[in-house]
């Protein structure tokens, strides 16, 4: 098998991100997400390539995640990623955590540091927790190598195991395509000046990306952005800085102003003001549909022209705009 094989897929992966449902209505919800989506890897009826479960901060969610990731692994073919945060467990429970997914059956995560439990700013780990995702990364592939035996060292003959389907851990990892005050350089402070909380540095990221490749994390998946420059820029710079692993596009399809202002406040990502102002101005929710699809479309498509090699759409739990939007993207 060759590099190029081994990076040009014959076509785009297609996957989809859910949460863990809170109330039994809600898990009628996402299991009839599941089943719909589970089948609409494209308009022509293919198998989607995984879903992806996230993980509540403080691993408040935990239970609930895990069974709803039982629930896909014993229930359908897709494969499914088990997201795992660093917040608030030492490493000997970070481990008992990981033993506890791989006994279930799960083979593939994504792992975060996660975020400061609400009304805090600074991140702080638990008392022999870790501090970075990278760490986690590190953390899984110990366990890995302890169950499984000794794994492949490099990132492209762990990319090729998995092609061959002789991988026993995937592990991906976060990126961030923008943020509304992010900047190339760290600007220099007074010791007394703290950042502001939205301050991010381009090189940072960058920087955190190439320690979580180095500690053998498979590719990453993007938080959510809005202009496809924002994406074509993280990938020249990861890029520069030698991050060679797969950077797939997390994509919302733009279809609710109230949940596209509050993603930007929480994440501190810029607001795509024209389009927000497209959609409050539109005549009813449908054409407000119509508009958000549109757009989104036109982003999935110029980050699949510059390179992307698949889309993550964030589904909040719902089939309906992410099936419009991949039967407007991928049908001919
Ligand atoms: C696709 C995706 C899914 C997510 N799912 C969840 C979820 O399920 N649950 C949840 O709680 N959160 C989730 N998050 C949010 C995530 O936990 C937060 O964004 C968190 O603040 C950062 O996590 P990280 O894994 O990127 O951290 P890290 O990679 O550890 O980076 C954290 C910060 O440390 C700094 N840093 C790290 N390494 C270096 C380095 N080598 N050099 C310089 N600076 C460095 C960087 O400034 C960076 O901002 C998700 C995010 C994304 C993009």
């Amino acid at each position: 098998m060759t590099t190029s094989e081994l990076y040009a897929p014959p076509r785009p992966t297609i996957s989809f991100e859910l949460y863990p449902p809170r109330t039994p209505k809600g898990e009628a919800q996402v299991w009839e997400t599941v089943q719909r989506l589970a089948a609409h890897g494209d308009p022509a009826g293919r198998e989607a390539d995984y879903f992806s479960v996230t993980y509540g901060a403080s691993g408040s969610t935990a239970e609930r995640s895990q069974a709803l990731v039982a629930r896909i692994l014993a229930e359908t073919t897709v494969p499914v990623i088990a997201h795992l945060t660093c917040v608030g467990r030492s490493r000997t429970e970070l481990r008992a955590v990981v033993e506890e997914f791989l006994d279930a059956g799960v083979r593939d995560f994504l792992a975060l540091r996660g975020d400061p439990p609400q009304g805090e700013t600074e991140w702080t780990p638990a008392p022999d927790g870790v501090s970075r995702a990278c760490d986690l990364v590190a953390l899984i592939r110990e366990v890995e190598a302890e169950r499984f035996g000794t794994r492949a060292s490099t990132g492209l003959a762990r990319l090729a195991a998995h092609r061959d389907r002789r991988a026993q851990v995937s592990i991906a990892v976060a990126a961030y395509p923008g943020y509304a005050d992010i900047v190339d350089d760290r600007p220099e402070t007074n010791d007394d000046d703290v950042p502001a909380p939205s301050f991010r540095c381009r090189k940072d990221e960058v920087a955190a990306l190439r320690a979580k490749q180095d500690c053998g994390a498979d590719f990453a998946i993007t938080q959510l952005f809005f202009d496809a420059d924002a994406y074509r820029e993280l990938q020249r710079a990861a890029r520069e800085a030698g991050v060679t692993i797969p950077l797939v596009p997390g994509i919302l399809p733009l279809t609710d102003p109230a949940r596209v202002r509050k993603l930007c406040a929480l994440n501190y990502i810029p607001e795509p003001t024209a389009l927000l102002a497209e959609l409050d101005a539109a005549a009813t929710p449908e054409e407000a549909t119509r508009i958000g699809l549109r757009a989104t479309a036109r982003l999935a498509r110029e980050v699949l022209e510059a390179g992307a090699p698949g889309l993550h759409l964030y589904t909040f739990n719902r089939h309906e705009a992410v099936t419009a939007l991949l039967d407007e993207v991928l049908t001919p």
